[in-house]
């Protein structure tokens, strides 16, 4: 039986970044795929969602042009081809990490892990069962759609982010159930591409976890784009005929409303992949794999990462905890630290976070100062004809340390690690605000921001 240093099973931003690491470490490292490299995120997700949501930004960028005196003749597309392109950048981005891995020097399995309590990891694939022998696993087999218990769902046919990127024609009408970031960006997507939307979901506002300004923003620019928005509703029930689907719907007073809808996605949430598992006595937390800050499991030189685990279900998440189980392989060196993860949602406008909410910071009795500055006045925002959102700052209120940032606008999702920064390097708002921006550029929103949260703004109260 061949043998590893470490065996990873599961190769998606966690897994497939942790194996290259290791081995970059100097360690004999396998990786387990069952599937595709680059797992839910490449495959089923990151990738192939902000793919075709570029093709929607065009589509509204023409629109907005007409206005401008600018125009293309009748707006056309190709769903076809939009989907090739999605496919084919999918497709070179597993290239790529199958190049990464085979010039990486880890050894690739390709087939279905299962580890033994003796950290053998038995590789299924259709014609054989391999064996391999680790000194540490490192378990990364992400997540997979939930199903939430609905009375005739079972009858009905339905998408979920799995097959929804995989249609061939685009709906006449959809009703996606969940209006958290999944929900909100499926939205977008199929809104621009003139599909009826509506979003049905169950807490009191859309990305309910995020700030609820942030909320606001971006319920406003759906229903403007004519997306129909349900909170506080509950779909209590599916019925399939032959062409259509009639969701019904129960809000908390009890009314009922059905909608007739040609498809149907689920975008309630994703529960742990715990296949590689069953022989395992393992600890959980809930449905998820429980881990300590140095990402061991309960079980002695077993690592687990990623969605798996639960929590911020993120790809980037997901690596940075791969990379901090490397480090932690041999002795504890390092605790996973997720202070300063960037939490970003990719609709018009972008939607990007970094540390606590104002409610958590209420939540936690901080004494705390905030500011927040309008896009409407920013030179570049004015210019791109994208004025839309707002820049906000949470601020402890003894020191000016930084502990939130909350960015809704255009672009915001390449601006928010410019706020990580200084926050991971424990800079202050003073510091902040000192920061020279360019101009015109849509991060002087930061700048007048924290100004303003000191006092000190030239632009801004
Ligand atoms: C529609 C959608 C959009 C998203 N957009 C974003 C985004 O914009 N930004 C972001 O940060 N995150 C996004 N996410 C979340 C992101 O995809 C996940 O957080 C990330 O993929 C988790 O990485 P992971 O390595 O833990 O698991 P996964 O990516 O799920 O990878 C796990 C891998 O393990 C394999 N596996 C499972 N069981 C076994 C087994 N027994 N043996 C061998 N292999 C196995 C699976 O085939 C899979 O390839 C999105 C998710 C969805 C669904």
């Amino acid at each position: 039986m061949e043998k590893y240093d470490v065996i990873v099973v599961g190769g998606g931003p966690g897994g497939y970044v942790s194996a290259l690491r290791a081995a970059k470490y100097g360690k004999k490292t396998a990786l387990v795929e069952s599937e595709f490299l680059g797992g839910t995120c490449l495959n089923k997700g990151c990738i192939p969602s902000k793919t075709l949501l570029r093709h929607s930004e065009i589509i509204e960028d023409i629109k907005k042009a007409q206005s401008w005196g600018i125009n293309t003749g009748e707006l056309s597309f190709s769903f076809d081809e939009m989907l090739q392109r999605k496919d084919s950048v999918i497709q070179k981005l597993r290239n790529g990490i199958n190049h990464l891995i085979r010039s990486g020097e880890v050894a690739l399995y390709n087939g279905k892990g299962n580890i033994k309590p003796n950290k053998e990891v038995e590789v299924h694939t259709e014609q054989e069962v391999k064996r391999i022998q680790g000194d540490k696993i490192i378990i990364a087999t992400g997540g997979s759609p939930a199903i939430p218990a609905i009375e005739g769902l079972d009858t009905a046919t339905y998408h979920t982010t799995d097959t929804i990127f995989d249609i061939d024609q685009i709906p006449s009408s959809i009703a996606i159930i969940g209006g958290g970031v999944i929900g909100v960006e499926m939205a977008n997507l199929f809104s621009s591409l003139n599909t009826e939307v509506t979003i049905i979901e169950m807490e009191k506002r859309i990305i309910s976890t995020e700030d609820e300004e942030a909320s606001k923003v971006l319920l406003k620019n759906l229903k403007k784009k004519g997306i129909n928005v349900l909170t506080k509703q509950k779909v209590a029930s599916v019925y399939q005929s032959e062409s259509k689907k009639t969701v019904f719907v129960s809000s908390s007073n009890g009314k009922e409303t059905a909608i007739e809808v040609e498809q149907l996605l689920l975008a309630v949430g994703r529960k742990p992949n715990l296949s590689a598992v069953e022989q395992l006595d393992i600890k959980r937390k809930g449905p998820f794999i429980d881990v300590n800050e140095y990402l061991e499991t309960s079980m002695q030189d077993v690592f687990a990462v990623g969605d798996v685990i639960g929590g911020l279900q993120l790809a980037h998440v997901a690596s940075a905890e791969g990379l901090t189980a490397v480090e932690n392989l041999d002795e504890k060196r390092k605790q996973m630290n997720y202070s300063h993860m960037p939490r970003c949602i990719y609709t018009q406008p972008e939607i990007a976070s970094v540390g606590m909410t104002e409610k958590e910071v209420k939540d936690k009795g901080i004494t705390y100062k905030v500011n927040k500055q309008p896009l409407s006045g920013n030179g570049k925002a004015l210019a791109m004809g994208e004025t839309e959102g707002f820049m906000k700052i949470i601020t402890e209120e003894k020191y000016g340390e930084i502990l939130g940032v909350v960015l809704a606008g255009a672009h915001v999702t390449e601006m928010i690690s410019q706020s990580a920064s200084y926050m991971q390097l424990e800079g202050t708002v003073d510091e902040l605000a000192e920061l020279t921006q360019p101009h015109p550029a849509l991060s002087e929103g930061i700048m007048e921001t924290a100004n303003a949260l000191i006092g000190k703004g030239i632009h801004t109260h």
